[in-house]
């Protein structure tokens, strides 16, 4: 028999693979929706408090599988009601969850690599360099939690979290999977947003398996600069990633590539690069979304003053594009954009009290696993 690490994880499998494991262990596949159903939906992992369970079923889950997640190791709330989770996978790794809430409204910020690869000049997440992929547990995991935490899934979720989503490609487009399901949290291809920083083929193959909506991160109107900022630009330069992003669209007329552009005092800021943005997005649905660099130690680089981005803003908006500056949520907290490392620092012990903010809740059932 197997030991019980190398046991599948149930939280891996999506609802056709969990229908496909239930009906392998000689079971109706609609026990494998239910059981699909207690996990994501209710948020119940132990088989004991799944009563529509038989309990055949319930022996042989326990034989043949395992329920795995990664593990809350700190809750950091901040004083704009954002949270941060930093999570523990079983090797001891720790990737960063973020919660934004928002008139009523919540988007969950996903990491799905522990580290990232790509290197861009201006992400903190980049320096700690690529430890590993999230599997599809330890990606719908923090879904999971966030549900549990907050009493309902989240209404939003964004993969821009550590690491880079499309290089973790089939692990991600299940997770997003999951996500989209009725029988889990039921978010619409609107509400399941991927961020990438422009890994071309795999944006033609996200085409074909499924219809999130995509962001990409710009930061430069021109390959030189692109090359210096985003580096995988090197390897996909700006004239393939653009058909790519129209490519993606093309199957939905009324959806927009969303440009991330974070503004970099005296980089990427002038008159000169918005005029070269316009006409790099000329043709493509767009909408743009500036934001401020939000700095880390060691950085080198400062975000652009207000006034300049507001001239900045208002020269690409007088050209038609609809154009957003992103508010920086949960900067004291490192948990904005590019500040996310899964470090657990003195910083972050110290238990900042906060109004307005729900405690944690403990576990949300009294079915909860151990
Ligand atoms: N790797 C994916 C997912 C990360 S999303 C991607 O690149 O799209 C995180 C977003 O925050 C990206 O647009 C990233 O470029 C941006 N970002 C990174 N560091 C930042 C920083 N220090 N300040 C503001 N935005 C930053």
């Amino acid at each position: 028999m197997a030991t019980p690490a190398l046991k599948p994880n149930l939280l891996d499998l999506d609802l056709a693979a969990c229908e496909a494991l239930v009906t392998a262990l000689g079971f109706k596949a609609f026990h494998g929706r239910n059981l699909f159903k207690w996990i994501h939906k209710h948020g119940i992992l132990d088989y004991a408090c799944m009563t529509d369970c038989p309990k055949g079923l319930r022996t042989a889950l326990q034989e043949t599988v395992t329920l795995r997640l990664p593990r809350i190791i700190h809750t950091q709330p901040s004083a704009d009601g954002t949270i941060k989770w930093v999570m523990e996978l079983e090797d001891g790794q720790r990737v960063e969850t973020v919660y934004i809430p928002e008139d009523g409204r919540s988007t969950l910020c996903v990491s799905s690599q522990v580290g990232c690869a790509l290197n861009c000049a201006f992400c903190a997440t980049a320096r700690q360099g690529f430890n590993r992929n999230l599997q599809v547990g330890e990606i719908i995991g923090q879904v999971w939690h966030a549900a549990r935490q907050r009493g309902a899934a989240p209404s939003n979720v964004v993969m821009m979290g550590m690491g880079e989503p499309l290089a973790n490609f089939e692990a991600v487009v299940t997770a997003m999977a999951i996500m989209q399901d009725d029988l889990a949290y039921n978010l619409s291809k609107y509400r399941v947003t991927l961020s990438t920083s422009g890994i071309v083929p795999n944006i033609y193959r996200l085409r074909e398996v499924c219809d999130v909506s995509l962001a990409v991160s710009l930061h430069a109107p021109n390959n030189p600069l692109r090359d210096q900022l985003v580096p995988i630009n090197r390897k996909y330069p700006l004239e393939e990633l653009l058909p790519a992003c129209r490519a993606y669209l093309a199957a939905d007329q009324r959806r927009k590539i969303t440009w991330e552009y974070v503004m970099l005092d005296g980089i990427n800021d002038s008159i000169q690069h918005a005029k070269q943005l316009i006409r790099l997005l000329e043709g493509t649905p767009s909408k743009l979304n500036l934001i401020p660099f939000n700095s880390f130690p060691g950085s080198g680089f400062a975000t652009t003053p207000p006034e300049r981005l507001a001239t900045f803003r208002e020269r690409l908006m007088r050209s038609g594009l609809l154009v957003f500056t992103r508010k920086t949520r949960g900067d004291e907290i490192a948990a904005a954009c590019g500040q996310l490392v899964g470090r657990v620092d003195d910083r972050t012990q110290r238990g900042v009290a906060i109004a307005g903010i729900r405690p944690p809740a403990g576990p949300a059932t009294r079915c909860h696993a151990p």
